[in-house]
Parts: structure tokens; C-alpha cells; sequence
């Protein structure tokens, strides 16, 4: 048996098995034929898996099978294996851009499964990712909700933003917070991490109290934002994301008070 994480510019396609529910496609054989790229990944509890990206094929072509967005597969698919065709996501973004080496041009082959080596230079490179924070802050019984520009729907999430060179999680959190509302914090405490394959990043999450400040929003960066209680709080991010998690927990939290 194998896994076979199959993509298609960035879309999965999953397999409708007996019982309608969609899953990773596991049979012997290679499901699809029409491969564009291929990686062999490490085994998990000796099952092969495979990252794979083939060509868009119409849905007459494949009955059985659906085409969705990663992020949509997390309604559908367990956790461990959500995870997994994440990393499988990201495993073939990196390969698509490195098929040569940054340095010499020259041809980049896989030295192990998350490594490539350079034929002429012999330059060892591995998956890079793009760390970011995200961050809670909460004033009394509010938090602070913002909404970015990048946003495709009319909800509201926390602070975040990329960590930039030579910058600690920590000095990242203090700088976005300052940089996107002006705000200053305290009592700045780590939270947890979620890989975020979309298409390379890792997020760190984290909580932190008020301490002074006007709220003044960067709308270069955001479009709206503010003070929320639990009794008035907006439209709030998926479950699939840190975000969300950190939210979850701050509304448990009110609602033991
Ligand atoms: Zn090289």
C-alpha cells in the first residue's frame, strides 16, 4: 500500500472510498498517469508515500476521485493525514524551485528525501520554510481583532507577520504588534506552533496583555480592526488555523470566568 498525494497547481485530489467518505488515494498503483513530478517521501509506520504533480484532468476522466483546495481537505481528511499531504505540498513547491542550484546553476539532485545536492558544486540544500508569529493580545475581558488586506472573506484574525532576518520570534511579535497598531504589550507568552503549508511557512503562536498604546492600524497592512468582547465577536478564522485555535482557547477561558 501506498499514499499517494496527488496535486495538481497546488489543488489535492482525494478519493471517494466505499463508504463516500474522501480520503488519500492508497492503492498499489500509481492512480493517475500523467506525472509532471514525483518525490518519494520518508515512510510513516512503514507506509510509502509519494508527493506527486500531475496534470489537471477533467472529473469525467476520474470518477471517484475530487479536486480541492488543501486547505479545504482539513474538513475531510484526519489529522495526521491533513498533515502529511501538507508536507507533501510543500515538499513539491520546493522542488519546483530548485531544480537548480542557487549558486552555480547547476543541476540540484535528491541526496536524501528532504535534501538535494548540487552535481557541480556540491552545495547540499534543504526544504526552506518562511517562519511567521501570530499573536493574541487581550485587554481586560477583550482582545484585539484585526482584518488584513489579504483576506478573501469579511472575517477578523490576530496580528501576524513574517520573521525577518536576524529577529527572535519574540522581538518579531513585540515589532508586528508595534509596527500594526501601535500598540505596546506585556506578558508575552509562546503558545504553540502549526505547520502552514501555503505555500512554506510555519507559524508561532503566541499571547500577550495590553500594556499602553492607541490603537493605530497600518492600512497598508489591514483594513479594519478593534476591541472585541465575547458577546460581540465578529466572524472569526476557520478551525483550520492557529488563529482560530488561540481564540477557541480565550473564549474558554472567558466563559469559565
Ligand atoms: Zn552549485
Amino acid at each position: 500500500m501506498k499514499n499517494w498525494f496527488l496535486f495538481c497547481k497546488g489543488d489535492i485530489y482525494l478519493e471517494v472510498d466505499a463508504e463516500g467518505h474522501l480520503c488519500i488515494p492508497c492503492s498499489e498503483d500509481l492512480p493517475f498517469g500523467q506525472l509532471q513530478d514525483a518525490i518519494v517521501m520518508t515512510p510513516m509506520n512503514d507506509i510509502e508515500s509519494m508527493a506527486l504533480e500531475v496534470c489537471e484532468l477533467t472529473n469525467d476522466c476520474r470518477p471517484g476521485f475530487v479536486k480541492m483546495e488543501l486547505r479545504t481537505s482539513f474538513y475531510h481528511l484526519d489529522t495526521e493525514s491533513y498533515l502529511l499531504a501538507g508536507k507533501a505540498a510543500e515538499l513539491l513547491n520546493w522542488h519546483a524551485g530548485t531544480h537548480y542550484c542557487g549558486y552555480c546553476g547547476g543541476i540540484m539532485d535528491f541526496h536524501t528525501d528532504i535534501s538535494k545536492v548540487c552535481r557541480s558544486c556540491h552545495r547540499e540544500i534543504w526544504p526552506k520554510l518562511s517562519p511567521a508569529i501570530i499573536v493574541l493580545i487581550r485587554r481586560g475581558d477583550e482582545i484585539l481583532l484585526v482584518q488584513s488586506k489579504t483576506f478573501k472573506s469579511d472575517y477578523y484574525g490576530l496580528v501576524a507577520g513574517y520573521v525577518e532576518t536576524g529577529e527572535s520570534f519574540e522581538d518579531c511579535v513585540y515589532r508586528e504588534v508595534q509596527e500594526e497598531t501601535g500598540l505596546e504589550i506585556t506578558n508575552l507568552h509562546y503558545f504553540g506552533s502549526q505547520p502552514w503549508p501555503y505555500p512554506r511557512n510555519i507559524m508561532a503562536g503566541f499571547e500577550a496583555d495590553y500594556l499602553k498604546g492607541k490603537l493605530r492600524l497600518q492600512f497598508s497592512e489591514l483594513k479594519k480592526g478593534g476591541w472585541f468582547r465575547l458577546e460581540n465577536l465578529p466572524r472569526i478564522p476557520d478551525k483550520l488555523s492557529i488563529a482560530r485555535r488561540l481564540i477557541d482557547h480565550w473564549i474558554s477561558e472567558q466563559q469559565k470566568r
